[in-house]
């Protein structure tokens, strides 16, 4: 636009101001214009054209460089929403739907390629009573400390959530029951030498256990990924009742005998 303005000035000025016939490069007019004039206002209109493509093509490049920086920014806000919405607040550790959602897959690469699966029910001990002495705002710190723990003590492709309230739910893909109680029993040990200061300055700090079930596939009785979790709840039931700070492996559960066997044994 500059450009065009600037060289239709000078025409119009060429046009207007005959002295500029003095120019004098040849004796031919055209339009009444010194030919002479019309190569110099030709010059300055391709001098003006260039300079008008160089702005544009300058103010095309930053509204592309602003359009690439914004699209990136996006994208950024995008994953961090997404990861909010797939983590607990308070834990840093998956939320109960993002939970599932991955154990279901685990569970059912299980199932059809018949690879091992460990699932972890972990349950704080006495939770309550340790809210009731220090305060709920020490207790999340203490949640949020086992949740870390736990979460440091696994291997990139195992996963970690809050299954609840003061509950997590673990699973470790490519796992036995052996492995998956051996890895139990180190969370469960992790946890109980965590050593947090208790907000009173009490010299022995505040102690916390884990009761923790342990359950695995590939297992022919258990149907789907809440059977599992289910198998795995039962066993910490039993660390409960055992006396807490354990862990506890489920029994297998009783598979239906085939009714040809049963009929071949009579
Ligand atoms: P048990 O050993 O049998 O599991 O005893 P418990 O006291 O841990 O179990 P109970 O189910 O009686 O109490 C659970 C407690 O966990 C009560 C609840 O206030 C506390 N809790 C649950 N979620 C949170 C949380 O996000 N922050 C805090 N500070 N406490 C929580
Ligand atoms: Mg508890
Ligand atoms: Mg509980």
């Amino acid at each position: 636009m500059v450009g065009l303005l600037g060289a239709a000035g000078l025409l119009l000025a060429f046009g207007l101001s005959r002295e500029f016939n003095g120019l004098d490069w040849s004796a031919d007019t055209f339009l009444g214009l010194n030919l002479g004039a019309w190569s110099v206002a030709t010059s300055f209109l391709v001098v003006f054209l260039i300079v008008q493509l160089v702005l544009n093509a300058r103010a095309t490049l930053e509204r592309e460089r602003r359009l690439v920086e914004t699209a990136a920014a996006l994208r950024e806000t995008g994953a961090e929403l997404e990861r909010l919405a797939r983590v607990d607040p308070l834990t840093g550790v998956l939320n109960r739907r993002a939970l599932f959602e991955r154990l279901g897959a685990e569970f059912r690469r299980s199932q059809r390629y018949g690879r091992a699966l460990t699932a972890m029910m972990i349950d704080l001990d006495d939770f309550k009573a340790l809210n009731d002495r220090y305060g709920h705002a020490t207790g999340d710190q203490v949640l949020a400390a086992c949740a870390r723990a736990i979460a440091s003590n696994l291997r990139e492709s195992d996963t970690v959530g809050r299954y609840g309230g003061e509950e997590f739910a673990v699973f470790l893909p490519e796992t036995s029951l052996a492995d998956g109680e051996f890895v139990a029993e180190k969370l469960r040990a992790v946890v109980e030498s965590l050593e947090i200061e208790s907000p009173d300055g009490a010299a022995e700090g505040i102690e916390v256990t884990i009761s923790v079930g342990v359950a695995a596939m590939p297992d022919l009785g258990t149907p789907d990924e809440q059977a599992l979790i289910g198998r795995a709840d039962q066993a910490l039931y039993q660390a409960k009742r055992a006396g807490r700070n354990r862990v506890v492996v489920a029994d297998a559960p009783a598979i239906p005998t085939p009714r040809t066997a049963v009929s071949e044994a009579r």
